[in-house]
């Protein structure tokens, strides 16, 4: 009953995102006075104004993308790095764009120390994406895009590729936004209303 994973976990069934959530302990990716707090399902400060997501937002979206052990995962919006260590966990390999050079070089030493292998950085904006390692079988922004996000639709490929990514105007209500790549028609369904931050 006092396990707090257990109660973040509680609408999860994908059994590699829940093996994923015991494998990376959150504390190690919040300030160190915010340890008491690692686990509660909130979104806490990093610095350089960015937050570490709510634990059971990055579950969920996590089971939404539903990563295998073969693809290439394209995320935006690197942070503390912690949604790219369960992604890591899962995947093949990570490519992780941060627009903060502090945020993504803290996030680089973080998850070498904690010997997080395969993930590959850059800083940079987000929105354009990453080209050059493009096509991903799956992209996921935790960081909010204003529009339809048509740059990084374009390296997302090919036929089952799926893309999350929550869009609406900053500071208001935006919506994660599940596009999946079918044979000639590229689908969009709009999955839960999320409060994240937007694109600088
Ligand atoms: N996934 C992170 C939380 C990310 S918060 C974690 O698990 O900790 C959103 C992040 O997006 C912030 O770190 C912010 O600096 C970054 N960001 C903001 N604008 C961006 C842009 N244009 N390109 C890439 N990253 C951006």
């Amino acid at each position: 009953m006092n396990d707090p994973i257990q109660k973040i976990l509680w609408n999860i069934t994908n059994p590699d995102v829940r093996k994923a959530f015991r494998a990376v302990d959150r504390a190690r990716f919040v300030p160190d006075k915010l340890q008491n707090e690692a686990w509660f399902d909130l979104p806490l400060p990093i610095g350089d104004e960015a937050t570490i997501s709510q634990p059971s937002l990055v579950a969920k979206m996590t089971e939404w993308l539903d990563p295998g052990p073969n693809q290439r995962v394209l995320e935006i919006g690197t942070g503390s790095g912690y949604q790219t260590a369960i992604l890591a966990e899962i995947v093949e390999e990570v490519y992780t764009v941060e627009f903060s050079a502090q945020l993504s070089r803290t996030a680089k030493e973080r998850l070498d120390a904690l010997g997080v292998k395969d993930v590959h950085y850059r800083c940079g904006d987000g929105a354009e994406g990453w080209s050059a390692h493009a096509p991903y079988e799956r992209i996921l922004s935790t960081v909010a895009f204003p529009e339809k996000p048509d740059r990084l639709l374009e390296q997302l490929g090919p036929a089952g590729g799926i893309a999350l990514i929550p869009v609406g105007p900053p500071g208001e209500t935006q919506f994660v936004t599940r596009y999946r790549r079918q044979e000639d028609e590229l689908t969009e369904e709009t999955l839960l209303p999320v409060r994240f931050l937007s694109l600088r």
